[in-house]
């Protein structure tokens, strides 16, 4: 990696006018989709739940049996304060002291003697604690006893609801709300609305003052029926703020349902109703109590919403978001462009030739540890290539790789150049080769009993995976590779004004090198960086291009021969 580089990713252009025209459909519609949301889902905006505080005010007198009832009376605040209660229907029992007196008459406290009632019993339901006694409770019934607040309290609801006019009181709901993070605070009470407006969805939709009765009636119920037992309504209300200044809407929005289950049996305790007493002195000094079982409605009023504003990091991210949809388009063809070629498994197929164009493949790591060596080996008796990425713990000749298709041999002009050995300048010099000393003893990783010792690994390395003769016996090996002709011509291939005279020993075994390697390897440049030459092959090379031996050679011919002429090589080529 350099401070001097930039990489790209390098792509496929496919030209085909139905995959083009595909492409653009695709990324159009994907930009559209995104602009649609964009815009009717306001993506732009940093979004904000809303904050807000509650408050209400219950308004309404009436006069029930010559008694009034105003707010002080009928409403019970709740600590929450979102939320209120209002009485509609309630059972008094006045003057009760602590006394001995008739259980009120149920399944369970109806008696005929005395032995169906147990001294001391009493269950979640009784008033008292029986005495034993069954007494007469009225001229129908008989119950148990008990010692208790007399006389017990009558179970029956009143109906209609005693307090059922109660649906003519209104109650104001102050609303504030807040969006801290975009500095915004409004309240629902604007100042150009009066305070004798009544709530109404259509014509009066942003008053805060609501009847009862409206709140019931636009939930669905009816005031009168709810009243009897009481219930739960709620009142929901829904601020959805767009604050930015072009488009400015901020209003609050009334709903309302009911919040309990009005479908209940009634055995199971429907409606809402609590008891409360108030106690005082009688004049005989004994302490009495004024008995109310309160039925009522509770109002719960819950506030949500958002408020949006614009905000520039909102959009980059909103668009970074959508942007890998576009890619959609590259899925969507490469998927077509495999169907349409599927079951094609000839070797003449578009899907190969796609593929080919499409993919270079590598072979990857056979194991996951890193400084991994990377060789490639070519043995005379094998078709494929080995490829080797392993740390070498042993003769690399003993190795074990993975096969590699070989690449073409493309050095087809020398092999031409070859053939006609008149055209190459140069007049042919007999090789010599230096006698082997093949005393030593061959080493046990050599198939072809030419190699000589190696110190290292990545040098043990034969021409030959089995046993069998050595390449360099070959005439292809001393045509291509140790012909000094060849090298020779391919050196002045490289460097056209290479003089001859003076061509260095290192320079030809270099080149020979190459040569094999082209030859045994192909000409896939990628991999000739990493091909090993053999063993008895380098020992060959070597062997005819010696320094000590060959610059001398090469010296006394070339000057016999420039004697004749100053330019051999031109001269010839006339
Ligand atoms: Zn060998
Ligand atoms: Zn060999």
């Amino acid at each position: 990696m350099s401070w001097c580089e930039y990489s790209t990713d390098r792509e496929l252009r496919v030209r085909s006018v139905p995959l083009g025209t595909l492409k653009w459909m695709i990324s159009g519609g994907v930009f559209l989709y995104m602009c649609a949301i964009l815009f009717t889902e306001k993506r732009y905006q940093k979004k904000e739940p809303v904050i807000s505080s509650v408050h209400t005010k219950v308004k309404g007198v009436l006069e029930v049996d010559s008694s009034i009832w105003d707010p002080a009376e009928y409403t019970v605040p709740s600590p929450g304060g979102s939320s209120f209660f209002v009485v509609t229907n309630i059972v008094k029992t006045e003057n009760q002291k602590e006394d001995i007196c008739a259980e009120y008459p149920s399944r369970k406290t109806i008696c005929s003697q005395d032995s169906i009632c147990k001294k001391g019993h009493a269950d979640t339901h009784s008033n008292g604690i029986q005495t034993g006694r069954c007494v007469k409770y009225n001229n129908t019934h008989k119950t148990c006893e008990v010692r208790a607040w007399c006389p017990v309290e009558s179970k029956t609801t009143p109906e209609p609801a005693i307090l059922a006019s109660a649906e003519n009181f209104t109650v104001l709901i102050k609303n504030t709300i807040h969006f801290a993070a975009l500095g915004y605070t409004r309240k629902n009470i604007l100042p150009e609305y009066n305070v004798s407006c009544k709530y109404n969805k259509v014509t009066a939709p942003r008053c805060p003052i609501f009847r009862l009765g409206d709140i019931l009636s636009a939930a669905g119920e009816k005031f009168s029926q709810v009243a009897i037992l009481g219930g739960i309504m709620g009142i929901e209300i829904n601020w959805n703020c767009d604050l930015d200044p072009w488009a400015f809407s901020c209003h609050p929005q009334y709903s309302f349902r009911r919040l309990d289950d009005k479908a209940v049996d009634e055995s199971l305790f429907p409606g809402l109703s609590f008891r409360f007493a108030r106690h005082y002195k009688a004049q005989d000094q004994t302490e009495r109590r004024t008995l109310i079982k309160a039925n009522g409605i509770r109002f719960d009023i819950q506030v949500y919403g958002t408020g949006g504003q614009f905000r520039f990091l909102e959009l980059v991210i909103f668009i970074g978001s959508y942007l890998s949809y576009f890619g959609l388009a590259t899925v969507v063809i490469d998927f077509l462009i495999s169907q349409y070629y599927k079951g094609c498994c000839s070797p003449n197929s578009g899907q190969r030739y796609y593929d080919e164009q499409k993919y270079k493949e590598i072979q990857g790591p056979s194991i996951l540890t890193s400084c991994l060596d990377l060789m490639f080996v070519s043995f005379v008796d094998q078709d494929d290539i080995i490829l080797i990425d392993k740390k070498l713990r042993r003769s690399l000749q003993e190795t074990k790789g993975h096969k590699i298709k070989r690449g073409a041999f493309t050095s087809r002009e020398i092999f031409r150049r070859i053939e006609d050995p008149g055209a190459i300048g140069i007049e042919l010099l007999p090789v010599t080769t230096k006698a082997l000393s093949k005393a030593s003893a061959i080493p046990a990783w050599c198939q072809c009993l030419k190699c000589h010792k190696e110190k290292e690994f990545e040098n043990q390395l034969c021409c030959r995976s089995k046993k069998g003769e050595c390449i360099t016996n070959s005439d292809m090996f001393k045509k291509l590779v140790l012909d000094r002709h060849t090298l020779v011509y391919i050196l002045q291939y490289n460097d056209p004004l290479l003089n001859t005279h003076s061509i260095v020993s290192e320079k030809l075994v270099k080149c020979a090198e190459e040569q094999y390697i082209q030859w045994r390897f192909g000409s896939n440049k990628d991999i000739l960086a990493f091909s090993k030459v053999p063993s008895c092959c380098k020992f060959e090379i070597r062997n005819a291009f010696d320094s000590n031996i060959q610059e001398t050679l090469l010296h006394a011919k070339e000057q016999s021969a420039s004697d004749a002429s100053q330019t051999p090589l031109l001269k010839q080529h006339h």
